[in-house]
């Protein structure tokens, strides 16, 4: 594990706080490469037993204003090639659907030496450690994956950082990954997340413009989402196919909320973050 994943394993080791499950409301969980089908079942399998996970879709709606055992969207980020090959069959075969967010430049690459540069220079701004990292899903992956009823979302065109940017290029970035979607899947894109989406990656004056072009925008910021949590910031938890069951148990539990909503005490202003 990194280093800052090690910390908030011990916090959540030796701190445990249990949210309440009558409390109304969901999570979602964010997958990057899946290195191993069977490896991702065991995780899926274990999410399974200990929350209800939902549809992106109508399940975010449905479980805004419901209460329930841990309601959990299963989404992915950045739009790797190993999401397709190795992640979908798993899901398929629990009956998931899953919310992917693609960073819409991938759909122009033409080439593995086009892909790794993109790779490099705009997910993980060096050379990954994992050569799955570098290959993306193709434009027919993707409309296969929203045919069979998964929910496709942007994450931006070319994976920036949203702060330090100016509102052109933020406009741009939010319209345009919105325009090649949705001629890609012939319908109206809904779900935007931001890249990389910690407080040091977004520009609180850029989150009024994200409910000008989706329905619902996401972070990458630990927590619960209720009827307060900001709808063009809404909270996602990481998790990575390493993490330790009684780790992935905790953050499911909530345990690292409350560190997560003190570090982010100034940033994350409620509902009105969103408005104009
Ligand atoms: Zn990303």
């Amino acid at each position: 594990m990194l280093i800052g994943e090690r910390v908030q394993y011990y916090l959540a080791k030796f701190f445990p706080t249990h949210r309440l499950t009558h409390e109304k409301g969901y999570r979602v969980a964010i997958f990057h490469s899946i290195e191993s089908s069977h490896n991702f079942e065991e995780i899926i399998k274990f999410l399974r037993d200990h929350c209800t996970i939902i549809r992106p879709d109508t399940g975010i709606e449905n479980h805004k204003g419901q209460a329930g055992e841990c309601p959990l969207v299963i989404s992915f980020d950045d739009g790797l090639l190993s999401q397709f090959t190795e992640g979908l069959e798993v899901l398929e075969k629990y009956g998931i659907k899953g919310l992917f967010f693609i960073p819409t430049k991938i759909l122009f690459l033409k080439s593995p030496e086009e892909e790794m540069d993109f790779a490099v220079k705009n997910i993980h701004f060096e050379v990954p450690k994992n050569l799955r990292e570098y290959r993306f899903m193709k434009p027919e992956m993707i409309k296969e994956l929203h045919d069979l009823g998964h929910v496709i979302g942007s994450h931006s065109v070319n994976h920036v950082r949203f702060n330090g940017i100016d509102l052109e290029t933020a406009v741009y970035e939010l319209e345009e990954s919105r325009r090649h979607l949705n001629q890609l899947l012939g319908e109206d894109v809904k779900f935007f997340a931001f890249p990389k989406g910690d407080r040091k990656s977004v520009d609180p004056g850029i989150l009024p413009l994200v409910n000008k072009f989706y329905t619902y925008g996401f972070s990458a910021i630990r927590g619960w989402n209720n009827e307060n949590t900001p709808r063009c910031f809404l909270h996602r938890d990481p998790i990575n196919l390493y993490y330790p069951f009684d780790f992935i148990e905790r953050i499911l539990q909530g345990s690292l909320d409350w560190y997560f909503s003190i570090k982010n005490r100034y940033f994350l202003l409620g509902k009105n973050a969103c408005n104009l």
